[in-house]
């Protein structure tokens, strides 16, 4: 997406002003400064805004990244982390932020991508403070950006947002566990898959490995097996596949034999990067189809997924169905709605297959073209109605 790096707003108010000397100093070019290189930053992951806060009384250093606003407000969580350096704090955030666009743009909400990352150790139990420090971050941008829970993060910290601002969601009980909706849009996508795949969306007899007998994969091998799939699973923890294997009739291996099952599906819903370098080769399988974010290792390993004539639906459109769940506890949708709005990810993998084959490439361009189309377009009816 060619959108461009519009501004950037940093608020921290630790940043002081240097007294202007005689002579002006243009200050070194773009790129030759020390360290962080914030505009060149903000360029190359095509930002709107970030924003940094620091408060000295509870040590809060947040980064906000607001990468896109074009459909809707950015939405995108909270990570609190121990970043090894600043930069690292910041290319994270705006990786993430531009993520969240992509997936809230292909699932069709009307929702921008934003993230947010706090610096610093999140097993803490000084909390209160820390998370309401945010909060007034969050404040500060009006609406522009609603945050959520994310790695390190959790309800109870959003309530302690929400004491200062209105834009957080997945507050106490609130839209709750995600992990239903978002199996049953990996469901939907398995189904589509199979659709391109054979001309039919049957899965009765179909065999699926999924890897992560988790929240996720659990809920999908029910889905699964109600429709007459056979599973193989796998986990690193030996009572979640042993609920899978007695309730869906799973059978189990251990979990680094999942890549070389000889099935229909592999579902990943466990890791990312589980499409590697050591494991692409070793598929036996005509579609990869699951929850875990950022399957590939690197994009190639998309190519590579294509080379061997194996459907890749893109994991940022499949797993859809958590964003969807947020979406429906902003806008008070009932959870019926919700759960429908998941199982359009169907349509929305068969229209970017279709693109793949349009233009000759795989998917995951695929996805983004998609992604990118939409986001253009409402852009312009932006520009040209005022
Ligand atoms: P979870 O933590 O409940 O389940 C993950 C499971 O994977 C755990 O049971 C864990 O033991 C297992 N696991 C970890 N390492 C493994 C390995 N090497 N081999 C096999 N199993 C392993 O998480 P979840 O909520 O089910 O999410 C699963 C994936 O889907 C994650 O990548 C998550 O980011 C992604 N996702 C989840 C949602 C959601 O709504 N929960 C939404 C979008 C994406």
């Amino acid at each position: 997406m060619k959108a461009p790096a519009k501004s950037s707003g940093s608020s921290s108010p630790a940043v002081s002003t240097p007294a202007p000397s005689a002579v002006a100093d243009p200050g070194p070019k773009p790129g030759e400064r020390e360290g962080l290189d914030l505009f060149a930053l903000l360029a190359e992951h095509e930002h709107e805004q970030v924003s940094v806060y620091f408060d000295p009384s509870t040590g809060y250093r947040g980064i906000i990244a607001i990468h896109s606003t074009v459909l809707g407000p950015a939405l995108g969580g909270t990570r609190f982390w121990n970043y090894q350096s600043d930069r690292d704090a910041l290319i994270d955030a705006l990786r993430l932020a531009r993520g969240m666009t992509y997936k809230a743009a292909v699932a069709g909400l009307n929702l921008g991508g934003g993230k947010s990352v706090i610096i610093g150790d999140n097993r803490t139990t000084r909390r209160e403070a820390l998370f309401r420090a945010h909060g007034r971050h969050v404040e500060s941008l009006k609406g522009r950006y609603i945050t959520a829970e994310d790695v390190g993060t959790g309800t109870a910290d959003m309530e302690y947002i929400k004491a200062e601002t209105n834009h957080v969601t997945g507050l106490i009980g609130r839209s709750g566990d995600p992990s239903p909706v978002t199996a049953y849009g990996v469901y939907r996508g398995i189904k589509a898959c199979a659709h391109y795949r054979s001309g039919s969306d049957s899965l009765a007899g179909k065999s699926v490995a999924l890897q992560g007998c988790g929240s996720v994969g659990y809920h999908l091998a029910r889905l699964l097996v109600a429709e007459g799939a056979d599973i193989t699973c796998t986990d690193i923890d030996p009572q979640r596949v042993k609920r899978v294997v007695e309730e869906c009739g799973a059978k189990a291996v251990a979990p680094d034999a999942i890549y070389d099952v000889r099935a229909g599906i592999f579902a990943p819903c466990a890791l990312g990067a589980v499409i590697n370098d050591a494991t692409v080769a070793r598929l036996q399988v005509e579609i990869v189809a699951g929850a875990a974010n950022n399957q590939l290792a690197e994009d190639r390993h998309g190519d590579l997924l294509e080379r061997r004539g194996i459907t890749y639906a893109p994991d940022y459109v499949i797993n859809g169905g958590g964003l969807i769940n947020v979406n429906a506890e902003l806008h008070g949708w009932a959870p019926e709605r919700a759960r429908s709005k998941a199982g359009e990810i169907y349509d929305t993998l068969l229209r970017v297959f279709e693109i793949a084959r349009e233009e000759g490439i795989p998917s995951y361009r695929a996805a983004d073209r998609l992604a990118e189309q939409r986001i253009a377009a409402i852009a312009k009816v932006r520009r040209n109605f005022v």
